[in-house]
């Protein structure tokens, strides 16, 4: 998973870039890059660590100079979590300077990788990104004739924002796995990851970027076109809302807010016969989630954690001994809430388990009486291959233990997942149930065979 933003035709882009992937930054911690372009030549600028310790006042009034750039944060998917690997890539090539940030992950990048390099390419990364770049150098024709042809190409979850020159471009792949929308500021357009980085910069949101669009801006004029004729249909990935998007981004015409919200209230209904003292968050993620519980069910919402907000999320951290060292230090239960209390803990969900076990017994050892633990979604049973870091089936406890084994290994008095149904109608917009997302790491029904799928 990555962050990504472009703003063009604006002499502050390089600060609205640098407040956008601030806005962004829960979204990928390992590096952070800004490429710029105008009248100067195209200039990126990218490190490892978090976007504040990369960009200060040095480097934004310094060297950020032009009217058009976009940004990128970057959480590991597809290979090595190192500087080669952080975005956006700038090359040069037969069709001048061309930066790339990219969103997703690509399947069949194995394969056009092998075809590439028989024809003689060179690769410097490792990432799946750099392909799109040698397949836009090979290709020929107006520039929205050769995204869309290098487009076509690939398989898998790509958002992308492009900068060639002084145009910005946006795109998003036919299935649109990952999120992707389009903004305005004065008379500037903005293309993001999630619109709270639209209106945290100043700007409005106006609509999602569509699955297999493609946005071509330049001075403030928009072109749109279509990288297949025949539209897919659509499989946006679920788990945007369940874990990954800020709550204030708005996606499928609610806020992810609202969707938590509604995922409490049907894991209340789910959970009817079951009492408790209290109903207590894990935050972030499960803050909304346990309100909506809580109006639903009448059962008090307290908070029973205290975050260390200055440790990063253990989720999206590349290896386990970092996972594990982080998830001690950033929640401590608040013992004179949780003492002596039988508790509805809400949490979003459970991979390997073992994060969720050192919970549990921090709360045991707080004193809590009786824990009924709560996840906002079904049981992960399946890996992600469209650009979230899921382990391997071996790794996911619930593709090789019961929903009782895993209770029994919590240690919990009762364990209980948000139905698919459930999930899929908290997703959807007014209630209604749509069809248009992606659940294949809940039942292995993949929209995108790969190689490595069941
Ligand atoms: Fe999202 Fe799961 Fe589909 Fe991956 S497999 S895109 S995490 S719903």
């Amino acid at each position: 998973m990555c962050g990504i933003i472009g703003v063009e035709n604006n002499k502050n882009a390089a600060v609205l870039t640098l407040a956008g992937l601030l806005t962004l930054q829960h979204r990928g911690e390992e590096s952070a890059g800004i490429t710029i372009s105008g009248r100067e030549k195209m200039r990126t600028f990218k490190a490892m660590g978090l976007v504040s310790r990369i960009f200060n006042e040095e480097t934004l009034l310094n060297k950020l100079h032009g009217t058009v750039a976009i940004g990128h944060v970057r959480y590991t998917t597809s290979s090595k979590s190192s500087l080669i690997n952080a975005q956006p890539f700038q090359i040069s090539c037969i069709h001048g300077n061309i930066s790339v940030a990219h969103n997703g992950n690509i399947t069949n990048f194995p394969k056009i990788k092998e075809l590439l390099l028989e024809k003689g390419a060179i690769f410097s990364h490792t990432s799946d990104t750099e392909i799109l770049l040698h397949l836009i150098a090979m290709s020929k024709g107006s520039l929205t004739d050769i995204i869309a042809k290098s487009l076509r190409k690939l398989e898998g979850a790509f958002s992308l924002v492009i900068l060639k020159d002084r145009t910005l471009i946006g795109a998003r792949d036919s299935n649109g796995f990952r999120p992707l929308v389009l903004g305005k500021i004065d008379n500037s357009y903005i293309i993001s990851s999630e619109s709270a980085a639209v209106e945290v910069i100043g700007g409005k949101y106006i609509r999602d970027i569509k699955p297999g669009e493609i946005i071509v801006i330049e001075d403030g004029q928009i072109k749109r076109s279509l990288i297949y004729k025949k539209v897919r249909r659509q499989t946006s990935c679920i788990f945007e809302q369940v874990y990954f998007s800020r709550p204030d981004s708005v996606m499928f015409e609610q806020t992810v807010k609202e969707a938590r919200v509604k995922m409490g209230e049907y894991l209340a209904q789910q959970m009817k016969n079951i009492k408790a003292d209290i109903v207590i968050p894990v935050p972030d993620t499960g803050y909304f989630v346990a309100l909506g519980f809580s109006r639903a069910s009448g059962i008090l919402f307290e908070n029973g954690f205290i975050r260390n907000h200055y440790v990063g999320r253990s989720f999206i951290k590349p290896s386990q001994n970092l996972r594990n060292l982080t998830a001690t230090l950033k929640l401590r239960p608040i013992g004179e809430v949780v003492n002596g209390k039988e508790i509805i803990l809400i949490d979003d969900s459970i991979v390997r388990g073992t994060t969720s076990k050192r919970l549990i017994n921090i709360l045991k050892e707080a004193g809590t009486k009786k824990i009924h633990f709560a996840l906002s979604c079904p049981p992960i049973t399946d890996s992600c291959y469209y650009g979230i870091d899921t382990p391997n089936r071996e790794h996911l406890i619930a593709a090789n233990n019961s929903v009782e084994e895993i209770k029994k290994y919590l240690n919990v008095t009762s364990l209980n997942f948000l139905s698919l149904d459930n999930l899929v109608k908290a997703c959807s917009s007014s209630n209604k149930k749509n069809d248009v997302f992606c659940v294949a790491c809940f039942t292995g029904k993949y929209p995108i065979k790969t190689s490595k799928s069941r």
